[in-house]
């Protein structure tokens, strides 16, 4: 994964926090422009949509001043908004995009004691102990390269916490939290995709066969893992792709991994938003909306028509029960 920066925009009250001056360390050697708010940057609000990969390279520093939770019925409890939104890949349905247009560059929010202090209160004043989704603002396992806030977050909540954490990834880079003492409170979640749509449609993120190496190693360090297929993406020979990649995973996924993980399943939804974005800024990449199987969902969302979205679901119930009959599939939405 490239990650190289060509600059780093930040709001000064970050360099009062620890985090904060590591990265000014760490990044000593690019420019610094100051900012009033990782919300409101002008010249980036106003680029054309075609400059989005050029404004991938730019780096956000700043701290996270909104907390809300939003409360989840799925794998946790709650979403809670973390150390960082945005992200340096640009897979082309990516749901970020939808919140923070072409300005869905990577941010670091440098407060993370805040976030975790606020996060363990909520768990240890619940009746229950609670779990959390920290992963749904950006990709944790990349972010992880150049904070290790993985690490922090992963060991304190092993201490404090009650109930569990929980992030998905399209990245391979483990290894740092192979050793952490997590007492089982972490949930992995590897996503996958076939090879051919990763490389066309995932762009930046790690290849499917390392996702699965890091998927096994993390359940051998013990941690419990799923296995999220998502978005799935109806290219015309979906059958072929999806049926594919269940063989791959039968074949390489570990048999940890096969009796103790669970399935996770997400078709694509897209936005008119990400259309404009990609069809500007990648004019030959490939095309997502596809008015024959998708139907308008209202502010400028599109999904698979429910017809075919029975198709794909009993398609890959009846694979599943074939190739990876011990993983349970929590649902398919
Ligand atoms: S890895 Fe996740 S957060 Fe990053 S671009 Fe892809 S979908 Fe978006």
């Amino acid at each position: 994964m490239n990650m190289d920066f060509d600059a780093v925009y930040y709001e000064p009250d970050a360099l009062n926090y620890k985090l904060g001056l590591a990265l000014q360390s760490k990044y000593a050697d690019l420019p610094w422009i100051q900012i009033e708010s990782h919300n409101r940057i002008p010249e980036m609000t106003a680029a054309p949509n075609q400059d989005f990969p050029k404004l991938k390279n730019h780096l956000i520093i700043g701290t996270r001043k909104t907390h809300r939770y939003v409360p989840n019925h799925k794998v946790s409890d709650w979403l809670v908004p973390y150390t960082s939104s945005g992200c340096k890949a640009m897979c082309l349905y990516c749901y970020l995009v939808c919140n923070y247009n072409k300005c869905a560059y990577l941010r670091l929010f440098v407060n993370r004691e805040q976030m975790l202090d606020k996060l363990l209160k909520k768990d240890s004043e619940a009746s229950a102990p609670q779990t959390f989704e920290i992963g749904s603002n950006s990709d944790l396992v990349l972010e992880n390269m150049i904070t290790d806030n993985l690490l922090y977050s992963i060991e304190r909540f092993s201490r404090e916490g009650r109930g569990k954490l929980t992030f998905p990834t399209k990245f391979d880079m483990v290894n740092p939290l192979l050793n952490l003492d997590h007492k089982g409170k972490t949930i992995f979640r590897m996503s996958v995709n076939p090879q051919e749509i990763i490389q066309r449609i995932e762009l930046g993120t790690s290849p499917l066969r390392a996702r699965i190496h890091a998927l096994n190693d993390m359940a051998e360090a013990g941690y419990p893992v799923g296995l999220l297929i998502a978005p799935v993406i109806l290219l015309p020979d979906w059958k072929r792709l999806y049926g594919e990649l269940l063989d791959q995973l039968a074949d390489e996924l570990s048999v940890k991994v096969k009796q103790s993980g669970f399935i996770e399943i997400i078709l694509m939804t897209y936005s008119f938003v990400q259309n404009a974005i990609n069809t500007e800024a990648f004019p030959n990449g490939t095309q997502l909306l596809d008015r024959e199987t998708m139907t308008g969902r209202g502010r400028g969302k599109y999904s698979y028509r429910n017809d075919i979205r029975e198709e794909v679901e009993s398609f890959l119930r009846e694979r599943l029960s074939q190739k990876l009959k011990t993983m349970p599939i929590l649902y398919i939405s």
